[in-house]
C-alpha cells in the first residue's frame, strides 16, 4: 500500500504517518527527517537544505526528488510506505508519478489531514522536537513523560527553528501557494481522501483506518 500523507504544517500528519507505519508494517519516509538527519551529519546536503528549512521555505525539487526517489527504490519499500512531507509541490508529484507509471505502480492513497490555520499556529508553538533520534512530542497534547526529555533516547527537546511562529507562518504561506494544489492534483486522480485533523489524534487515526481497512 503507498500512501501519501498531505496536510499543512503542523497538522499532525506526520504522528499519524508513524502510526499508520506502524499498523501496516511499512516504512514511514519523512523527507523533513532525511533532511534533519543530514543536518545532524554535517553533510553537504544538510548545509544547501538548512538555508531553506530555517526561513520556512521549501527545499528545491531537484536536491529533494533525488532523495526521495533513492529511499522509495530500497528493498523495505517493497509493500508499500507512507510518505510524509513529500511531494510538497506539482513537480515532485509528477515526478514521483512518472517513476510509479514506470514500474507499473500508483499512489493508492493521498490522505489530507485538515486543520485551519488558526488552529496549526496554536498547535506549532507547543510543539518539540528530539534532534537526536527524531521523536515529536506536544507540550499539551502528548507530554513526554518527563518534561523536556525524550522518551526514547532521553535528550534534550527542543522547539525546532523551523516551528518558530514567524517561521509557522511563512510555512502556511509557501503550503498553500505551493502544495495545496495537491489535493487538486490528487483528486482527479481519484485517491484524496480527507479527515478532519482537528480531532483528537485517536480519533483522526481511526477514520483514516476506516478508509485504509
Ligand atoms: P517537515 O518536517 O515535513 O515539516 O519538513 C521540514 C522542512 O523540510 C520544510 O519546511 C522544508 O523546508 C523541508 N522539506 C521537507 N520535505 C520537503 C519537500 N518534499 N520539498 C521541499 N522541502 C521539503
Amino acid at each position: 500500500m503507498k500512501i501519501i500523507m498531505l496536510g499543512a504544517p503542523g497538522a499532525g500528519k506526520g504522528t499519524q504517518a508513524k502510526m499508520i507505519a506502524e499498523k501496516y508494517e511499512i516504512p514511514h519516509i519523512s523527507t523533513g527527517d532525511i533532511f534533519r538527519a543530514n543536518i545532524k551529519n554535517g553533510t553537504d546536503l544538510g548545509r544547501e537544505a538548512k538555508k531553506y528549512m530555517d526561513q520556512g521555505l521549501l527545499v528545491p525539487d531537484e536536491l529533494t526528488v533525488k532523495i526521495l526517489l533513492d529511499r522509495v527504490a530500497q528493498a523495505d519499500c517493497e509493500n508499500g510506505y507512507v510518505l510524509d512531507g513529500f511531494p510538497r509541490t506539482i513537480p515532485q508529484a509528477e515526478v514521483l508519478d512518472e517513476a510509479l507509471t514506470k514500474l507499473g505502480e500508483k499512489i493508492d492513497y493521498a490522505i489530507n489531514v485538515d486543520v485551519p490555520d488558526d488552529h496549526i499556529v496554536t498547535r506549532m508553538s507547543g510543539r518539540r522536537a528530539c534532534l537526536k533520534c527524531g521523536a515529536t512530542y506536544h507540550m499539551e497534547h502528548i507530554p513526554p513523560k518527563k518534561e523536556g526529555i525524550c522518551d526514547n533516547c532521553g535528550s534534550e527537546l527542543v522547539l525546532r527553528d523551523d516551528d518558530k511562529p514567524e517561521t509557522v507562518q511563512n510555512r502556511l504561506k509557501v503550503y498553500h501557494e505551493q502544495t495545496q494544489p495537491l489535493i487538486d492534483f490528487y483528486t482527479e486522480k481519484g485517491v484524496l481522501k480527507t479527515v478532519d485533523g482537528t480531532l483528537e489524534m485517536q480519533d483522526v487515526f481511526a477514520a483514516i483506518t476506516a478508509i485504509l481497512g
